[in-house]
């Protein structure tokens, strides 16, 4: 039986909980579970979280935004509850390691797979160059900057701060750092700036509406479609494929 062995609050909505004893204990950057809580005698439907740790670190991590009833609840959990756990599914950040050129949109908590793939090339080293281009509303959003900075400093890793409340969003950067900050919402103009789409794989995730709104935008600067790959965090939907790693029986 899985439990959870940690619980920590990065910001008043966003949480981040550390499942021990998990059913699988490898997965690649960019995968997600499926998840359920006990509650009292009963247990929580299954929901869809990707997982946020990387495949050399020691514990399963996944990091949740409250937006609804359940991930609201999920703010409150506590260490010691029972989970239950299935995967790892999915395959948005296949392939990431053959790819020099990289360009990673995120929308809020979007910026789950780019944590696991950015904590796993922190561990074991890339050459690749990459934009991680985060929209959030304010700098209070961001979570897990320090330690982005600190990867940054380790690989070719620039990171572009797009903060649509937040009209002072330039001075919320630290000169000498490799981020940016600036205010407005994430463009096509913006993501010219910064990342030459047309010679990158790109990988964007976030809410529909921002895949609705960036799609169009990403391929008229350039890039070829079949080039990029997208992960819709949407309520959660069944998983369609079997887990790649199945849990041992
Ligand atoms: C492949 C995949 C990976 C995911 N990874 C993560 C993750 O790492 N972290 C995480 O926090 N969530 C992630 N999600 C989203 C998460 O599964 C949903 O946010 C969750 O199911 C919402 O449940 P709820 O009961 O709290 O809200 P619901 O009652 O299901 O939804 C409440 C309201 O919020 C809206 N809504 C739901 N989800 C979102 C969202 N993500 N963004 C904006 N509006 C939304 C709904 O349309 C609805 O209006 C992922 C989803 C998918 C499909």
């Amino acid at each position: 039986m899985a439990t959870l062995t940690r619980v920590v609050n990065e910001n008043p909505r966003i949480v981040t909980l550390t499942i021990g004893d998990p059913p699988f204990a490898t997965w690649t950057p960019g995968q997600f579970l499926r998840f359920s809580i006990r509650q009292g005698e009963t247990w929580s439907s299954e929901y869809t979280f990707t997982i946020s740790s990387a495949p050399e670190e020691d514990e399963l991590r996944i990091t949740v935004k409250a937006v609804g009833p359940f991930t609201t609840a999920l703010q409150h959990a506590t260490p010691e509850t029972d989970v239950r756990v299935r995967g790892p599914y999915g395959a948005f950040c296949k392939n990431v390691e053959q790819q020099p050129r990289l360009t990673f949109i995120a929308g809020g908590i979007g910026v789950t797979p780019f944590l696991s793939v950015l904590r796993h090339w922190a561990r074991v080293g890339t050459q690749n160059r990459m934009v991680l281009l985060w929209a959030n509303n304010t700098v209070e959003d961001i979570i897990h900057r320090a330690e982005l900075q600190a990867i940054a400093e380790k690989i070719d890793l620039q990171i572009v701060h797009v903060l649509w409340k937040d009209d002072a969003a330039v001075t919320a950067c630290t000169p000498g750092r490799a981020e940016t900050c600036r205010s407005g919402l994430l463009d096509a103009a913006t993501i010219a700036e910064y990342a030459d789409v047309a010679n990158a794989e790109v990988y964007l995730c976030g809410p529909p509406q921002m895949h609705n709104l960036l799609l169009n935008n990403i391929q008229a600067l350039g890039s070829d479609p079949a080039r990029i790959h997208t992960e819709v965090m949407s309520s959660s939907p069944p998983p369609k494929a079997p887990p790649v790693n199945p849990p041992a029986t």
